[in-house]
């Protein structure tokens, strides 16, 4: 049988409507996601798709970049792939982690396709059929165009949540934080989880806490049914200390995102539970080799968001149906957005869970009336700055930060 290869990468930048502006301790998401869509294209007339996203940027440069390394290539070959395009001492100059990512997905769909099963059974099969979300709730400025959808105070963070868990199914609530002073968000995460009695409750504030802020955050919400605490504060050596501290299991998805760092975690560890990114972590399969280290030294696992369109969140659901010990729902900001470039429309939740695709290959193809439509508004609006806030013009953070958003302030969005 004739072994696929690689005849043509191309990459297409899209932007997709969210129903409001995202806020983070970084800045904020502006009312869209920029991701950009790969599509590989085979001699077998199988074309594998891929997906990343850029920080509200376009990375068609990056990925048409690499065609050159592509062509020609086998999309069985996935570890001569890695060596190709990120050689760890080679690509010192030139780090290529999340492109080789985007590539990866493409690669496996095709792969899938052309051996007519779903990327799960590529990765050793499924042990579930859906894989559970958490409700990922964010500070959220208002709708530019319809003024809807804030949420800066704790009405509104509890009608947000309510609303979501009634419509979505969700039992996890994780909210994103480190945009107010941190007194004003723990009296706003303390509303979240009275308000949704018996769920479980996650907090993440991407790190803008000082050790010694995140102590005292982490005891003053030790009651709760906490999931985890998550990035309270910077680095493996301030996590460790935070980790001695409070009693709640501590998560990241940005201290150990490789595996020089999960073997130093495993080695002295400072966080419980490692929160996988298919993009972060260079692909499915090397999320898949870090589940697997976790497994052995009994480390927690989950799936990390970190903004996605259906074909990353494709990704996102085969590798959850195929790692045996993620014990914890999975991250999405997908209920975030408007729509979605993928045939059939968005997903569907159904009791907090998404439904695993069982067609071949990751299981979804573009929707080229909304695939186009989405590229024209690219077009149209280009990128925007994710480490900026639009409602607070010049502003950046500080790492810990103490330049909190004012919640007394009504802000207008980007
Ligand atoms: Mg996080």
């Amino acid at each position: 049988m004739k072994r696929p290869r690689i005849t043509d990468v191309k990459a297409t930048t899209v932007t997709v409507p969210l129903h409001a502006p995202l806020r983070t301790a970084n800045g904020a998401h502006w009312g869209r996601f920029v991701r950009t869509i790969v599509e590989v294209e085979t001699d077998v007339g199988i074309t594998g798709l891929g997906e990343m996203g850029g920080g509200g940027e376009s990375a068609e440069a990056a990925i048409v970049g690499l065609k050159d390394y592509l062509l020609d290539h086998d999309p069985f070959e996935l570890e001569a792939l890695r060596f190709m395009i990120c050689n760890p001492t080679a690509s010192l100059y030139n780090n290529r982690t999340q492109i080789h990512a985007a590539i990866e997905f493409a690669c496996l769909d095709i792969v899938g396709q052309f051996l007519g099963v779903p990327v799960y059974d590529l990765l050793g099969g499924r042990v579930r059929e859906r894989v559970d979300f958490a409700s990922y709730l964010f500070f959220r400025l208002p709708n530019a165009a319809s003024g809807e959808g804030e949420v800066r105070t704790a009405d509104q963070l509890v009608a947000n949540v309510k609303a979501v868990k009634a419509k979505y199914g969700f039992r996890t609530h994780k909210l994103k934080s480190g945009v107010f002073r941190p007194d004003y968000e723990l009296e706003l995460f303390r509303a979240l989880a009275d308000a949704v009695p018996g769920d479980r409750v996650r907090f993440d504030p991407n790190a803008a806490y000082s050790v010694q802020e995140a102590i005292r955050f982490g005891k003053a919400i030790e009651d709760l049914d906490n999931d985890y605490f998550e990035d309270p504060t910077w680095g493996l050596n301030g996590m460790r200390q935070v980790r001695e501290a409070v009693e709640i299991p501590l998560a990241t998805n940005t201290v150990v995102v490789d595996f020089e760092q999960l073997a130093t975690n495993t080695r002295d560890p400072a966080c419980d539970v490692i929160l996988l990114d298919t993009t972060f972590w260079g692909g499915i399969r090397p999320c898949l080799k870090a589940a697997g280290v976790c497994e052995t030294f009994q480390i927690g696992v989950a799936v990390h968001s970190s903004g996605e369109l259906g074909v990353q969140l494709a990704t996102m659901l085969h590798l959850g149906a195929a790692i045996p010990n993620l014990a914890l729902a999975a991250d999405a900001h997908y209920h975030q957005l408007t729509d979605d470039i993928i045939t059939g429309g968005k997903m569907l939740y159904q009791d907090g869970a998404i439904r695993v695709p069982t067609e071949p290959g990751l299981g979804v193809t573009l929707d080229r009336d909304k695939f186009d439509q989405y590229a024209e508004l690219y077009k149209e609006l280009g990128g925007y700055p994710y480490d900026r806030d639009p409602s607070r013009p010049r502003w950046y953070p500080l790492v810990p930060n103490t330049r909190w958003a004012d919640p007394a302030e009504s802000a207008s969005g980007g």
